[in-house]
């Protein structure tokens, strides 16, 4: 046993159950220093709603460590020039972190090992955050997977690459005393003036200990409804698992292995269990695309599409980001985003494809909306899923899929009853009619007093006339 502490670099796993970092650190017996520097100089620094979530999941974490006698350091600035300067501050003689997948931050890590071990420290980096690393699972040719079903199952067949989950520690060894470390409140990560972040508050808890409560609460009364009913944004059928997963507050395999125990003791079909796996495994499959793909954010992959004719619309987009466009579908989950910083799957495939195919805007112009509002904003999920949408991704919906705001509506808010939770203007209006508001005879929207063009916008395009100009565009860069 030395003095010389070891570091633990934390970043997208703030957690201290299953993180594969810490264990190895506490492994090799010596004060263990935990840091999380704010590195704003980076590609991709957090977005908006995304520095909300992380203020309070550093607050957690901070506390979880308190308890055990540690101690979260936190330090503001480039993390290539902190963590040396850190490591020759502690004079530590081991550093651990687990692995980020984007090639922009996969060169910081690797310059930093490289220069660390130079200087005789002992750099250690592991797989915390995936089932399976990017270069693990290969196609019979030997490239990497574009299509997600074969992936599916050569996941399912290979397994999650570690065999168990790492315990969590009911004691971290601490140094004599530990650097200096920011306040946490002077990083000024919550909104002041507004506080737009007020509703976020009602339905979320930040933190390990909410990621394990709203897992077990999942498992336990929802995951039987989840594959019938996970394309219902009117109902609680989904985990909101993300944004714990985007921060690392709960590890994949500790999802697998909750999800794989309950189908064992036979508490859960087989089926439930299988469907909610695929659907973790879609984070695996965008981490794949990105760590293959280093422009995934930027550059569509299908590269026919960067020729698209792209119009410029401020005002569409506004109305679009402001659930103002008059189609109620679009309009609720515009603002859900907005009230809650989460939007129900289905409807994120529906508002995407009405900015790209009806609005005519560029996925980028989306994805980047997505990035400032979602607390769950994840690099590799946004970007992915804003191709896939778009057409010009890896195993994308084909472009001239093009939702039907209204009948998409119909299909899957089929009382209403979405729209009526987020766009309180419509609450009145029977079911027949709310997802087309404009169609509805004068004395229903007498009745239920909405007035069109007053109280809740005329649709701000008509869609088969908007649907028919997509195609048109599509084919010009067909190939
Ligand atoms: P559940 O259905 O309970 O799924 C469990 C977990 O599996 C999720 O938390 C998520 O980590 C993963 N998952 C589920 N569906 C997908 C999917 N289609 N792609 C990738 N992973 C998936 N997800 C993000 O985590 N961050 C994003 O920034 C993001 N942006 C998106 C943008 C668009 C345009 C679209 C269409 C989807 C986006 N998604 C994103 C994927 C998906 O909508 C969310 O992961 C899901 O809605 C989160 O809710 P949940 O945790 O209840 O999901």
């Amino acid at each position: 046993m030395t003095d010389r502490p070891a570091l633990v670099w934390l970043r997208h796993d703030l957690r201290l159950d299953d993180n594969p970092a810490l264990a190895a650190a506490r492994k090799t017996g010596a004060p263990v220093i935990p840091v999380f520097i704010m590195d704003e100089s980076i590609d991709h620094a957090p977005g908006a709603a995304s520095r909300w979530w992380l203020h309070h999941s550093l607050a957690s974490l901070g506390e979880d460590l308190d308890m055990l006698g540690s101690k979260l350091v936190l330090r503001r600035g480039e993390a290539a020039k902190l963590i040396p300067a850190l490591v020759e501050e502690t004079k530590a003689a081991h550093i651990f972190w687990n692995r980020r997948y984007h090639q922009a931050h996969i060169e910081i890590d690797k310059t930093l090992k490289s220069d660390l071990c130079d200087d005789g420290v002992n750099v250690e980096t592991f797989n915390g955050n995936l089932l399976r690393e990017p270069w693990e699972l290969k196609t019979g040719s030997g490239g990497y997977y574009k299509v997600f079903t074969p992936f599916w199952k050569a996941l399912k067949q290979a397994k999650p690459a570690r065999a168990d989950t790492e315990a969590k520690p009911r004691k971290i060894e601490t140094p004599k005393s530990f650097p200096r470390s920011d306040k946490l409140k002077d990083w000024d990560l919550l909104p002041t003036k507004p506080d737009w972040a007020k509703g976020f508050e009602e339905i979320w808890t930040p933190g390990e200990t909410g990621a394990r409560a709203r897992l077990r609460d999942f498992l336990n009364d929802v995951i039987d409804d989840y594959k019938n009913g996970r394309d219902r944004p009117d109902k609680d059928y989904t985990s909101r698992l993300s944004p714990h997963l985007s921060f690392g507050e709960i590890s994949p395999l500790t999802i697998w292995q909750a999800t794989h125990a309950k189908m064992s003791d036979g508490d859960i079909s087989d089926s439930a269990g299988d469907k909610f796996l695929s659907e973790l495994a879609w984070r695996d499959f965008s981490y794949n695309l990105l760590f293959h793909n280093k422009e995934l954010p930027e550059k569509p992959l299908r590269e026919e599409f960067a020729n698209y004719p792209w119009r410029t619309d401020k005002k569409g987009l506004k109305a679009w980001q402001k659930g103002l466009t008059g189609y109620p579908i679009v309009d609720a989950g515009m603002r859900q985003l907005w009230r809650t910083g989460w939007m129900h799957n289905r409807v994120r495939m529906i508002v995407a494809s009405f900015l790209i195919k009806d609005l005519l805007l560029h996925w980028r112009k989306g994805e980047d909306w997505f990035w400032d509002t979602l607390v769950d904003a994840d690099l590799a999920n946004n970007a992915a899923s804003w191709q896939w949408v778009a057409g010009c991704g890896a195993d994308a919906a084909p472009y001239f899929r093009i939702f039907n705001p209204v009948t998409q509506g119909e299909k899957f808010d089929p009382d209403g009853n979405y729209v009526r939770e987020f766009v309180p203007e419509l609450k009145e209006m029977p079911a027949k009619h709310i997802h087309a508001p404009w169609k509805a005879p004068d004395d229903v929207l007498d009745k239920a007093g909405v007035k069109l063009g007053k109280s809740y916008p005329e649709p701000i395009l008509d869609h088969a006339a908007a649907r028919k100009r997509a195609l048109e565009g599509y084919d010009k860069i067909k190939k």
